[in-house]
C-alpha cells in the first residue's frame, strides 16, 4: 500500500492548489480550465516517479471547512489520523488565524507527524511571514508558494524523508 500524506487547512490557505500541484500529470496540466476542476479528495502524487504517495485533501471531505464539530469533521480528522503524515497548510499572508488556532488543538491530539506549511509565501517578507507561527512551536516549517511552485521540491523532500 502506498503511503498516504494528508492536507489539513482552513478553507482558502490554498490546500487544492498544492493538491493540484502535487496530483497533477502533463495530461491534467494540458486539460485544466480555470473554474472547471473540481476537488477531488485523493489523488497520487508520482513527482518522484519511484516513490509515489496518496495524498488525502480533508478540504476536500469538507470537515473543516464546515466546521470543526460535526461529522465530516470526524471524517476529516480520520483522514488525519490514518495518515503517515499530516501537512498543516496555514496562509502566510493572512497569518494566524482563530480557526488555524482551533485545528492545531485537534492536530496535537492526534500522533501522526506533523509539517507546518505556510503557503502563500510570493512576494513576502518570508521571515515575517514564518514568525507569526512561531508560537505554534513546529520544528518542522516549510515555506510555500503553490501557485508559484515555490518551496515544492524541499516539501517533496521532507515530506518523503519520513515516509
Ligand atoms: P483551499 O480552500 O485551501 O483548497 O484553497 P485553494 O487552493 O482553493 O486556494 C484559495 C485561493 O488562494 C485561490 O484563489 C488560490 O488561487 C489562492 N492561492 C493558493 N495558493 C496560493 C499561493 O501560493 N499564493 C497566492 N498568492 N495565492 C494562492
Ligand atoms: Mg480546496
Amino acid at each position: 500500500m502506498l503511503p498516504l500524506v494528508a492536507l489539513v487547512g482552513r478553507p482558502n490557505v490554498g490546500k487544492s492548489t498544492l493538491f493540484n500541484g502535487l496530483t497533477r500529470t502533463r495530461d491534467a496540466l494540458v486539460h485544466d480550465e480555470p473554474g472547471v476542476t473540481r476537488d477531488r479528495n485523493y489523488g497520487v502524487c508520482r513527482l518522484d516517479p519511484e516513490r509515489p504517495f496518496v495524498l488525502v485533501d480533508t478540504g476536500g471531505i469538507a470537515g473543516i471547512e464546515e466546521g470543526l464539530a460535526g461529522a465530516t469533521a470526524r471524517q476529516s480528522r480520520a483522514a488525519a489520523e490514518e495518515a503517515d503524515v499530516v501537512l498543516f497548510i496555514v496562509d502566510g499572508r493572512e497569518g494566524a488565524s482563530a480557526l488555524d488556532d482551533e485545528i492545531l488543538a485537534w492536530l496535537r491530539k492526534i500522533d501522526t507527524p506533523t509539517f507546518l506549511v505556510v503557503n502563500k509565501i510570493d512576494g513576502l517578507d518570508v521571515q515575517a511571514a514564518l514568525n507569526d507561527f512561531a508560537r505554534y512551536g513546529f520544528k518542522d516549517v516549510l515555506a510555500v508558494s503553490s501557485s508559484h511552485k515555490t518551496g515544492i521540491d524541499t516539501l517533496l523532500a521532507r515530506t518523503l524523508a519520513v515516509l
